[in-house]
């Protein structure tokens, strides 16, 4: 098939080079004309695994551009522009109505346009009259909704492996299913056909279910403290069950990244619209947004004052094998303690700082982290920061507190360096 792929971000890129991969004619274009140069010059915009290889492998049948007139060629074109979120929590679209803008001049024949982008319910619906308003004929397009469930860090093997396909389709659309299929021939995966809405809505409740699991055990970490039991022996416990699963029971700083926040605050928003009260929602982000909160307080508790201490952060992206720090817990965990006046020397593997703070240092090692530390906080669960010599950190430090924000570490291993451990619910 000749494919557009609109949108050269996380999604769109991968999306790009699996389908390439799969044997497509892909095109993937961007109006951020520094990507697009980078990507011509054969180097990706952001770091994420084994992405740049698959590129490389199939740069034959993968091309980026800027022009839209490639869209006159493709007979599959595939929307993975980036949907942030508003200051009152709904979804700015100003991205997708910029491509329907230009779908609206460009196309002339027939077109199957897949939305992967997260949309609210009832965006793709309203996308169909948007075109159809623009002046697109009808007859020359079907709307199909295909949400990403793919996650950074290992986004080309989800995207080669997924749980599922979810297609959401027009209700008279008998023809887009097969394009689907034809596009994703190669990959082994059940399909989930539903409405246009029902698509964009299993999105939003993976994601706001997955939240949910993350809320739970970090409320079950404040229990724990409380009762003096470690909540890993919890989270072990339950997670055995099937019907809980052991996956996202980890204690830690709370979720971030560039989806969970929003897309919560994109459902809960969509709720009220249609006069639900949504309560669980609104409770999963309280116990987000509180957990820092509370981790500072510990942090203080144990270096009370903090103003004037040195505190080496491990981690700035928000989850580990990604160079993402957008919403990272760790990132705003760094901010907060440079507002209580402490210094703070960073390391992360692949992510940079956002934005210059105050007192702060961006380091390029462990070692150099840690240097006259007076506590070490682990903020980024990446696996190189789990096997570290903790004789050799003791040696470097100047005070002996290590907290473990991610529950990761073999608290018995850093113990017995004769540092203090402090995890979250696991006094
Ligand atoms: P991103 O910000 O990394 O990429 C979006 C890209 O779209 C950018 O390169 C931007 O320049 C480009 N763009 C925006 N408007 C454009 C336009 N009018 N024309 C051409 N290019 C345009 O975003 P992302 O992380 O890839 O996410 C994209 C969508 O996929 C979002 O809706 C997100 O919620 C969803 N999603 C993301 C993930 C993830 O892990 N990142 C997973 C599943 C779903």
């Amino acid at each position: 098939m000749n494919i557009c792929i609109i949108g050269a971000g996380y999604v769109g890129l991968t999306t790009a080079a699996v389908l390439a991969e799969l044997g497509h004619e892909v095109h993937c274009i961007d109006h951020d004309e520094q990507k697009i140069r980078l990507l011509n010059d054969g180097k990706i915009p952001f770091y994420e695994p084994g992405l740049e290889e698959l590129i490389t492998k199939n740069s034959n049948y993968l091309t980026f551009s800027g022009r839209w007139d490639y869209i006159k060629r493709a007979s599959v074109i595939v929307i993975c522009v980036g949907t942030p979120p508003r200051p009152d929590g709904s979804t700015d679209l100003r991205y997708i109505e910029a491509v329907l803008d230009r779908l609206a001049a460009t196309v002339e024949s027939y077109k199957t346009i897949v939305t992967k982008s997260t949309v609210p319910p009832g965006t793709n619906e309203w996308m169909r009259a948007e075109l159809i308003g623009k002046g697109t004929a009808p007859h020359l397009f079907r709307i199909v909704s295909n949400p990403e469930f793919l996650r950074e860090g290992s986004a080309v093997y989800d995207m080669f492996h997924p749980d599922k396909i979810v297609v959401g389709l027009e209700p008279d659309d008998d023809r887009s299913l097969a394009v689907i299929q034809g596009m994703y021939a190669g990959i082994n995966a059940p399909y989930v056909t539903t409405s246009l809405t029902g698509a964009e809505l299993i999105k939003y409740a993976a994601n706001a279910f997955l939240a949910m699991k993350i809320s739970f055990i970090n409320e079950m970490a404040r229990i724990c403290d409380a009762f003096a039991v470690d909540v890993n022996d919890i989270a072990h416990g339950i997670g055995l069950d099937p019907r809980i699963s052991p996956h996202f029971l980890q204690a830690g700083l709370g979720y971030g990244g560039s989806c969970f926040p929003k897309d919560i605050k994109a459902l809960e928003h969509a709720a009220r619209s249609r006069q639900v009260e949504p309560h669980l929602l609104k409770a999963v982000q309280t116990v987000n947004t509180t957990q820092l909160d509370l981790c500072l307080q510990k942090l203080h508790e144990q270096l009370a004052p903090l103003a004037g201490k040195k505190i080496a952060v491990l981690g700035i992206a928000f989850k580990p094998n990604t160079d993402d720090t957008r919403f990272s817990p760790a990132e705003a965990l760094i901010r907060r303690l440079s507002e209580s006046g402490c210094t703070v020397a960073a390391y992360d593997p692949k992510a940079t700082l956002s934005e210059p703070l105050t007192r702060v240092t961006q380091v390029q090692s462990v070692h150099e982290a840690i240097q006259g530390a007076d506590g070490l906080v682990i903020a980024t669960d990446w696996d190189e920061f789990r096997t570290l010599d903790w004789g050799q950190v003791k040696a470097a430090m100047n005070g002996t507190l290590v907290f473990d924000g991610r529950n990761c570490l073999d608290r018995h291993a850093v113990e017995q360096s004769g540092l203090r451990y402090m995890g979250v619910g696991r006094p």
